[in-house]
């Protein structure tokens, strides 16, 4: 809500702390997404690896659409 500085200086320490809090950004979701899909598709608990990005993405109409279209992608990709 302050300034962009002060918003990306403290997205920058997210990335660095890694995922913390229930709420994401978009950014964070989609440098996330990838990971999660990937649990996601192998059967863990993705959600438990990565939390808050399942609340985004139930909050995100654009990051859900993201998810689906990877999810599909993935599980396409795996045969077993
Ligand atoms: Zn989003």
């Amino acid at each position: 809500m302050n300034a962009d500085a002060n918003s990306g200086r403290e997205d920058l320490i997210a990335r660095m702390l890694g995922p913390t809090g229930p709420e994401l950004t978009c950014d964070e979701c989609f440098a996330q997404l990838d990971r999660y899909v990937d649990l996601e598709a192998a059967g863990a608990d993705a959600d438990a690896a990565i939390s808050g990005l399942r609340a985004h993405l139930e909050g995100c109409p654009a990051c859900r659409e993201d998810h689906e279209s990877l999810l599909e992608y993935v599980r396409s990709e795996r045969t077993d």
